[in-house]
């Protein structure tokens, strides 16, 4: 299993890739490891008066297809344009096999109220702890502030990714992102 493998927009999975997936919090799934550690955060968490939960997990690239399609309509329904409409979709939105959440690596983690993600996640107590905390159980806070040119993505203070223990502190003590501490490593 490739915990290191980068995906984004312009690196999809590679189609024989294959996580071992297993039913996690909140009913999501995610890959077996990903989510014995996730599980292990969520307990000190709670040790700590903190509740977090697991909102999204693994998405087929099935669902992600839908999802863009979703997106799509929804956007002309609210009166963009059909090119407006699928640029700000793709904006927003990974196609199908360019999202972390096809791998089963990747995590939406929001409080236990939550029934989505949000911006002001990163005001809760919740948030605070994850960021000092969750390099210690193999997690990277993916796409921090201002890097959407090299991510691609804007900053998503729910989204958490596996890349294990060892590499998730060299990756937080870097203070790079993924994109760039691969390329710092080749
Ligand atoms: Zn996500």
């Amino acid at each position: 299993m490739d915990y290191l493998i980068l995906v984004n927009k312009k690196n999809p999975i590679p189609k024989n890739f294959c996580p071992d997936l297993v039913i996690s919090d909140n009913g999501k799934m995610l890959e077996k490891s990903t989510s014995e550690s996730f599980l292990c955060m969520k307990s000190a968490a709670l040790c700590n008066g903190l509740k977090i939960k697991l909102l999204s997990g693994y998405r087929s690239p099935e669902y992600q297809e839908n999802l863009i399609k979703n997106g799509i309509i929804g956007r002309i329904s609210m009166g963009m344009t059909k090119e407006e409409a699928e640029i700000d979709t793709y904006k927003n939105i990974a196609p199908p096999y360019c999202s972390e959440h096809n791998t089963g690596l990747a995590l939406d983690i929001v409080t236990e109220e939550d029934d989505d993600v949000y911006d002001e996640f990163d005001k809760t107590m919740e948030f605070r702890w994850l960021k000092e905390n969750a390099q210690r159980y193999g997690f990277i806070l993916r796409y921090p502030q201002n890097s959407i040119e090299i991510t691609g993505y804007i900053y998503e203070p729910w989204h958490f990714r596996y890349v294990g223990k060892d590499l998730a502190r060299a990756i937080e003590g870097s203070d790079k992102t993924l994109e760039e501490y691969l390329t710092y490593c080749e």
